[in-house]
């Protein structure tokens, strides 16, 4: 018998899809993904400490609502909880691995199962099937690609060593956390990304100095964000120059060493935190090309307001079909939308 709803990747697309698809009696199977970076367990939030713009979670004491709701042979999972105090109360933002796990359970209580294998291929001329990396393929009347995008990075051992100490990929994520609060940051990258994170790290209460790094002398943003990088009292363009070393103490960073693109020459700039903006990468490679894709090979939604995409019974959610919004609100979002999506084609098709 056909699966109805293959959903692949587990990121808030992926578990948002599952309990819609689950509670609609649609007995949905996840493919949650084994390898790192391309099939994310849990997605881009399993690398992202607190979250604080998530809707409905507040600070608090998230740890013990998590203990209470998540499966105890899922705490291994758990990062060690954040000890902030305020009033003598545990006060932080739940974390990415919890709001998952969270997410997870949730689907998990309504029947969804899950695999942990990595979706190689899928088929959809004829009946739709997802061919995992071990086993048979996966016969599906629907099937949800939810497999995410992955940031870019430089590439360096030193970024790869601070990662959750200062080094970061999203400034609207992890900007305003107390750990970056007025310390001097820089963003690297030229185009409306990098724009954008350094104008939001500029305009937070109590910045100070956001460095725009970049490696030429000419922004790629539109003429409208560089002129509000230009115009801006606490952004200062550094032209010419890439990210050679990230410097720091071992807890946290401390400077970057910056290489000139023009000249011999290095130096050391004092920064607190570094945000890279070099774009993303669209986890699609699986698909082998069977799915229509824009010229960055993110998958192309092809109704407005619905996740259909140009193959009849396969939607997309989140961040593989959207390079604009990322973020796991909206991410969530489409996934709700294309369970809804899977179970109107269901019904229409009689299946
Ligand atoms: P992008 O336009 O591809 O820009 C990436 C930037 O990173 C470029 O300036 C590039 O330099 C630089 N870069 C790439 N690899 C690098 C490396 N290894 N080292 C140093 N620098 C590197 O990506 P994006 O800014 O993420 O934007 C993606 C899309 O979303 C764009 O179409 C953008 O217009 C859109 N977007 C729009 C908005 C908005 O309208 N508010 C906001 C965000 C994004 P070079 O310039 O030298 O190639």
């Amino acid at each position: 018998m056909p699966e109805k709803v293959a959903i692949i990747g587990s990121g808030p697309a992926g578990w948002a899809a599952a309990i819609y698809a689950a509670r609609a009696s649609l007995d949905p199977l996840v493919f949650e993904g084994t390898v790192k970076p391309e099939m994310i367990p849990l997605g881009q939030l399993a690398f992202t400490t607190e979250v604080e713009n998530y809707p409905g979670f507040p600070f608090g004491n998230v740890r013990a609502f998590v203990e209470s709701a998540v499966d105890k042979d899922r705490h291994w999972n758990l990062p060690p909880a954040p000890t902030h105090m305020r009033d003598g109360q545990l006060h932080y933002a739940v974390q990415g691995v919890e709001l998952m796990e969270l997410m997870k359970q949730q689907a998990l209580n309504f029947g969804t199962r899950v695999v942990s294998d990595d979706i190689i291929d899928i088929e959809v001329s004829g009946p739709l099937k997802a061919i995992p990396a071990s086993g048979e393929p996966v016969e599906a009347h629907t099937i949800v690609v939810a497999t995410g995008a992955r940031a870019n990075y430089l590439g360096l051992d030193s970024e790869e060593q601070y990662k959750n100490k200062g080094v970061s990929a999203c400034a609207v994520c992890d900007g305003a956390l107390p750990f970056f609060k007025g310390k001097k940051l820089a963003v690297i990258g030229g185009g409306d990304s990098a724009v954008e994170e350094a104008t939001y790290l500029a305009n937070l209460k109590n910045a100070e100095t956001v460095y725009l790094i970049h490696r030429r002398d000419q922004l790629r943003a539109s003429k409208i964000m560089q002129q509000r990088a230009f115009d801006h009292p606490k952004i200062e363009l550094v032209w010419n120059s890439t990210v050679q070393e990230v410097i720091g103490d071992g807890e946290k960073v401390t400077s970057l060493q910056l290489k000139s693109t023009v000249e011999d020459s290095t130096r050391d700039l004092e920064v607190g935190g570094m945000f890279v903006a070099i774009g993303h990468t669209p986890n699609t490679a699986f698909l082998n090309g069977k799915l229509d894709m824009n010229e960055k090979g993110y998958i192309q939604w092809t109704k407005p307001f619905r996740t259909n995409t140009n193959v009849e019974g396969v939607f997309a959610a989140g961040d593989v079909a959207d390079d604009y919004y990322r973020q796991a609100i909206t991410s969530a979002g489409t996934g709700c939308m294309a369970a809804l999506d899977c179970e109107r084609y269901i019904a229409e098709q009689g299946l």
